[in-house]
């Protein structure tokens, strides 16, 4: 099973939600399309479910065409053998589990055994044959979120699509769904496409991520080389590169990157990496849990030197595992720092010492 896009796009009046969208899934694997609020991921995923209608291109799911402008091809929605879930989950509540899952059979007019038979092997899949019995309204977020998707591969579809399915959860309940839901996918090798705007959700579930904006695709790669290697300094904000400031000049010599930054003129060393060309806008990109924090007593020397400078702390959070603090540098930069170190000496107000390791600072284009 596998899902190709090529060169979709799709306007609403003046309004072009997507424009020019080409992507393989293939066999067994996990899509995610992440981007901001508007940027086109739910319209990609509608075309491809048949809820939309592209103005052109061509969808393949297994090699056949579903859609495709040039020959006039469009298969119904129900004929295209997608399963989807959605953010609001629509179990019925004066269903049991049972009825909640076989309804698609139901309404297919298939019943007896075959019912039975795939209901129970869908509620196996999702680890709730023991709830078959259970009535819906009776079941914790993440329960009625598996019936869902047992509602959806009861239908044995070739792919699945997930619009934001855990978007509506608490924070807990949520990193726990993600890693069951990987699980899932990687276990029962379902082909499918995610819709999230969450980094971390988005490089849990991936295979392959699709970073997107205004309707196009601006970066695809696997979640840990898009996370080590954005092409921009806008892909990597989102990425959760929290430390990003624009770039004044940069010098190189002997193998090294002088860089200074243009707010304060802080001088920094970074290790090669991209060139900026001449007139181009670029930023230093430098992620939270890539600086090193160390907390310096009143009155104490400042180790100032190569990558070291000093701050004060505004701001100290505790995570449970991580601390997350924010330090104002001399020159007004503020810094945020994710530390394992749990120091109770770095507190607001108190002044603490910041390394960054040259390779830690990456130089990126804007855009
Ligand atoms: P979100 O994360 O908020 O769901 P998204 O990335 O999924 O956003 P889409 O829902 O695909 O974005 O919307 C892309 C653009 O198309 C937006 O500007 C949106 O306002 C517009 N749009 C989507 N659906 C329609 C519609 N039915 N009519 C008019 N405009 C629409």
């Amino acid at each position: 099973m596998s899902i190709t896009v090529e060169n979709i796009y799709k306007s609403y009046g003046d309004a072009r939600a997507v424009a020019g969208i080409d992507l393989v899934v293939p066999d067994g694997h996990m899509v995610v399309l992440l981007g901001p609020s508007g940027c086109g991921k739910t319209t990609t995923m509608r075309c491809i479910a048949g809820l939309e209608t592209p103005d052109s291109g061509r969808i393949m799911i297994d090699g056949r065409p579903v859609f495709d402008s040039a020959s006039g091809i469009d298969v119904a929605v129900n004929k295209r053998n997608v399963g989807m879930v959605f953010q609001s989950y629509a179990i019925w509540p004066h269903m049991t589990v049972f009825e909640n899952v076989a309804f698609p059979l139901t309404m297919q007019g298939i019943g007896g055994t075959e019912l039975q038979e795939r209901t129970f092997e869908a509620l196996e899949q999702v680890g709730l044959a023991d709830y078959a019995k259970r009535g819906s309204s009776a079941l914790s977020g993440g329960q009625m979120q598996r019936v869902a998707l047992a509602r959806s591969l009861v239908m044995r579809p070739a792919v699945l699509l997930f619009d934001e399915p855990l978007s509506n959860l608490d924070a807990r309940l949520r990193d726990r769904l993600r890693v069951q839901l990987r699980e899932l996918q990687v276990e029962l090798k379902i082909t499918g496409i995610y819709v999230t705007h969450d980094q971390q959700e988005a490089l849990a579930l991936a295979d392959q991520i699709v970073v997107m904006e205004q309707g196009k695709i601006l970066q695809i790669g696997d979640p840990v080389d898009i996370y080590q290697n954005p092409k921009s300094s806008h892909i990597a904000e989102f990425l959760g590169y929290s430390n990003i400031f624009p770039l004044a000049s940069i010098e190189e010599a002997d193998g090294l990157r002088r860089i200074e930054i243009r707010e304060g003129g802080r001088r920094l060393v970074a290790a090669a990496g991209y060139s900026v060309p001449d007139g181009e806008d670029a930023a230093i990109c430098v992620r939270p849990d890539d600086i090193s924090i160390q907390h310096v007593a009143d009155g104490s020397a400042p180790p100032e030197s190569g990558n070291t400078f000093v701050g004060r702390v505004t701001l100290a959070s505790f995570l449970g595992s991580h601390m997350l603090y924010r330090v104002r540098d001399d020159d007004d930069a503020v810094w945020e720092v994710l530390s394992k170190d749990i120091s109770r000496d770095i507190t607001v107000g108190s002044r603490a010492a910041l390394t960054i390791h040259a390779d830690a600072i990456k130089v990126l284009p804007v855009r």
